[in-house]
């Protein structure tokens, strides 16, 4: 099965404290492939987006107080297409399984997901930005199935 994903594609974004000025310098150095689509962030990287690019910015709750669940969850619905996600590699974070959750769904569904610069520069330059693009969707059929008796 695959999702058909438009040109226009629903970008997550998140990044934690430390990271955060990396998160938005990348943004703005890409502003003009950024603002082609539609972007959801948790709550303070959000509002750093929408004020440092000038544009909208679907908020969800702060990354702690839910937001990284409920972009997991917009995932899983088929409703975010790709993640750039600049958690913090040298520090403790008190919603550590949230972090890890949302990390697990995106391979779940197959979505793309850029955790550092680079990745994120090479996401936002390939052509399939601005293409339409099949994503595959795993087939779970046999772990839905796993107690249905038939
Ligand atoms: P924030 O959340 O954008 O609200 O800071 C990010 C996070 O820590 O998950």
């Amino acid at each position: 099965m695959t999702d058909a994903i438009g040109a226009r594609k629903r970008i997550g974004l998140v990044a934690h404290d430390n990271r955060k000025p990396d998160l938005i310098e990348w943004a703005v150095w890409n502003r003009e492939l950024l603002v082609a689509h539609d972007l959801v962030a948790t709550g303070t990287t959000g509002a750093l987006l929408e004020e440092e690019l000038g544009v909208a910015v679907r908020k969800l709750h702060s990354g702690p107080l839910g937001g990284d669940q409920q972009l997991g969850a917009l995932i899983a619905e088929g409703a975010v297409d790709m993640l750039v996600f600049f958690w913090d590699p040298l520090e403790q974070q008190p919603h550590d399984p949230d972090v890890k959750a949302l990390l697990r769904i995106a391979i779940v569904w197959n979505i793309p997901v850029a955790c550092n610069r680079s990745s994120a520069d090479f996401m936002i330059s390939s052509p399939l930005m601005t293409d339409a693009y099949e994503r595959r969707i795993p087939d779970y059929g046999d772990h839905l199935n796993r107690f249905v008796r038939r």
